[in-house]
């Protein structure tokens, strides 16, 4: 059984130390800088093993080559971005699996926010770190990738169990949910959440992890099948993606 240690940092990051205690391991996920995981590491009493990077950006990997140079870690990241992650020692694939002692994760592939995203999925943990693909409530900006990339990269974590905890790698809940709920007003389970959401940002507590199933509910980027949003977007009967490509333009749009 893997321990999470969820570390808040810069603006509205998350970055994860994922300890596997039978192997003593530990990686951290998506380390925006280096001072404050060094520090958790130190407190915990835990040895950095890996660096997991879901994709290139600077507030993901920007402590990678620190943290090597302190621990003498190995940094992992997708082979399609090998080139342009600081110091990475091992390039995985689509189905690869990362093994952390008695724990492991499997690589999907996830493009569209970068054309090099991946997530790592601890089946039989329930846990889920992707980055900026998926957010609570959310999805990230398509930068690099098209609808349709975003899209079939959402369908495949749309399809794990209900139960799988999204350890997304930012706190951008309560925006998104003013968005979503422009989007679905109607839907009652959107709006208990987001009244959870308020009082937990009220309290200056995470939002994050949520759990796909609540994301199923309420994310207005992962339910093209809701006649409530496509009713508001004048697209009854048209493919998911489009509705999912509309949604994401709105959202861009959106100034709440
Ligand atoms: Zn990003
Ligand atoms: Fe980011």
């Amino acid at each position: 059984m893997i321990e999470i240690h969820q570390i808040p940092v810069l603006d509205d990051n998350y970055i994860y130390l994922v300890h596997e205690p039978d192997s003593d391991a530990t990686v951290a996920v998506d380390p925006a800088v280096a001072g404050p995981v060094l520090a958790a590491l130190d407190e915990k009493g835990w040895r950095l093993s890996h660096v997991l990077n879901t994709h290139h950006h600077g507030d993901h990997v920007d402590g990678n080559l620190e943290l090597k140079a302190a621990t003498g870690c190995q940094i992992v990241g997708a082979a399609a971005d090998r080139h342009r992650i600081p110091g990475i020692d091992r390039a995985l694939e689509d189905g690869d699996e990362f093994r952390l002692g008695a724990a492991a994760a499997r690589i999907l592939d996830v493009p569209g926010h970068t054309s090099g995203h991946i997530a790592y999925w601890f089946q039989d943990d329930a846990a889920l770190f992707c980055g900026d693909t998926l957010f609570a409530l959310g999805c990230g900006r398509l930068f690099e990738g098209s609808a349709e990339q975003m899209w079939r990269s959402l369908e495949r974590l749309r399809a794990l169990p209900p139960e799988t905890r999204v350890f997304c790698a930012h706190e951008y809940t309560l925006a998104n949910a003013r968005f979503a709920a422009t989007m679905e007003p109607g839907n009652a389970a959107l709006r208990e959440r987001m009244s959870r959401v308020e009082t937990l940002r009220r309290d200056g507590l995470a939002t994050v992890p949520s759990s796909l199933g609540d994301e199923l509910a309420t994310n207005p980027f992962l339910r093209p099948e809701s006649q409530e949003i496509r009713q508001a977007l004048s697209l009854i009967g048209a493919p998911d993606v489009e509705v999912f490509e509309e949604v994401r333009r709105r959202k861009d749009a959106f100034r709440g």
